[in-house]
């Protein structure tokens, strides 16, 4: 087994030929800058990022029908904080607020049960956004709802699954070498689901920890098996990730929800690759289906490129000097796990 000070010497002197690694969720970017992982490399390995922050893909349509019931008599609209600032076709929540609307920022789920049961005069409508890894909590906050007969808690749904990204990805952007895969949804969805990915498109796919010595550790695999010509998904955080993943939140996940086509910002639609309400629990959804997905690209925005790993924010002619956390111009400068805005927190210059 290789010392840390080896990997870090191998990495640091590598000369082969330019290889581009896919940082999938914005955990791992976070980490990447927290560890100055990227002045640990040789010049020959970038690191990019990828489609994984929920919000930047959540078309802004739906951010304009969560606007519009938020304007509504007597609802009002439940989100993480995340979803405040990201625009719309024409408001975000936030100016949404700022002109009467009724939304609160929900930093427990659960909590949302509370006050739906409080207030039964006001239609709460949940914006149920995110990956795998939020699904099984939606499912319990349904498990409450119907426990306690609510009626008046309903969910907005923008629910993605990431293995059909990672497919469209390796289908159509061919500069990607290699994949570190999503940590936290590997917890859930187990190691398991890349193996085919790896064997299809001869690519290196490694599930990482967050800590710098995880991700170092990680890169030096893919550059082993992208050295020796043998691709697969190798499992690097046994701590937490195993094959088959939490079968538990699975089972409760597919209790209510079953696979759906899904718009993603910046990319379309992809087959399956979206959780929905199932048919016997239509009640509690507010209206998710969106037959118009019209975007407004807002002029110079960039995040399409960055979603698919063709360019680093730094490259987006915006960056910094139109588009800040404060002026947010596009979805990836507004999240927490948004490509931009921690390029921008990390106080990149250009
Ligand atoms: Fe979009 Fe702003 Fe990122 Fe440019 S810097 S890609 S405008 S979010």
């Amino acid at each position: 087994m290789k010392t840390l000070e080896q990997v870090k010497d191998e990495l640091k002197n590598y000369s082969g030929r330019k290889i581009k690694i896919m940082e999938v969720c914005g955990t791992h970017t976070s980490s990447i800058f927290k560890n100055g992982i990227r002045s640990l490399l040789s010049p020959c390995i970038q690191l990019i990022s990828g489609p994984g922050c929920p919000v930047c893909v959540t078309a802004s349509a739906y951010v304009d029908k969560l606007v519009e019931y938020a304007l509504s008599e007597n609802t009002c609209i439940l989100t993480f904080g995340d979803m405040m600032k990201v625009k719309g076709n024409q408001y975000s929540l936030t100016e949404a607020k700022a002109m009467g609307a009724n939304v609160k920022i929900l930093y427990s789920p659960l909590s949302a049960v509370k006050m739906a049961m409080e207030d039964k005069n006001t239609t709460y409508i949940f914006a149920a956004v995110g990956f795998e890894t939020t699904t099984p909590i939606y499912a319990l906050m349904l498990d409450e709802i119907i426990s306690n007969n609510i009626k008046n808690l309903k969910f907005m749904t923008s629910i993605k699954t990431i293995l059909p990204a990672l497919s469209y990805i390796c289908e159509n952007e061919e500069n990607i070498d290699a994949f570190l895969c999503p940590g936290h949804v590997s917890v859930i969805t187990g190691c398991s689901i890349y193996k085919d990915l790896a064997e299809k498109y001869h690519k290196p796919f490694v599930v990482s920890g967050f800590e710098g010595e995880h991700i170092l550790a990680a890169v030096d695999e893919i550059l082993h098996q992208i050295q020796k010509e043998q691709y697969s998904m190798k499992n690097m955080y046994t701590s937490t990730v195993t094959e088959s993943g939490n079968q538990k939140a699975a089972a409760l996940t597919d209790k209510y929800f079953e696979s759906t086509d899904a718009y993603w910002r910046g990319i379309g639609i992809i087959k399956n690759s979206g959780l929905k309400l199932r048919k016997n629990y239509q009640e509690y959804d507010a209206g998710s289906t969106i037959n118009d997905y019209t975007e407004k690209t807002p002029q110079g925005c960039k995040c399409r490129e960055v979603i698919l790993g063709r360019i680093n924010p730094v490259d987006c002619p915006l960056f910094k000097t139109v588009c800040t956390p404060l002026n947010a111009v596009g979805p990836c400068m507004v999240s927490t796990e948004g490509a931009c805005g921690i390029w921008y927190k990390n106080r990149v210059t250009v």
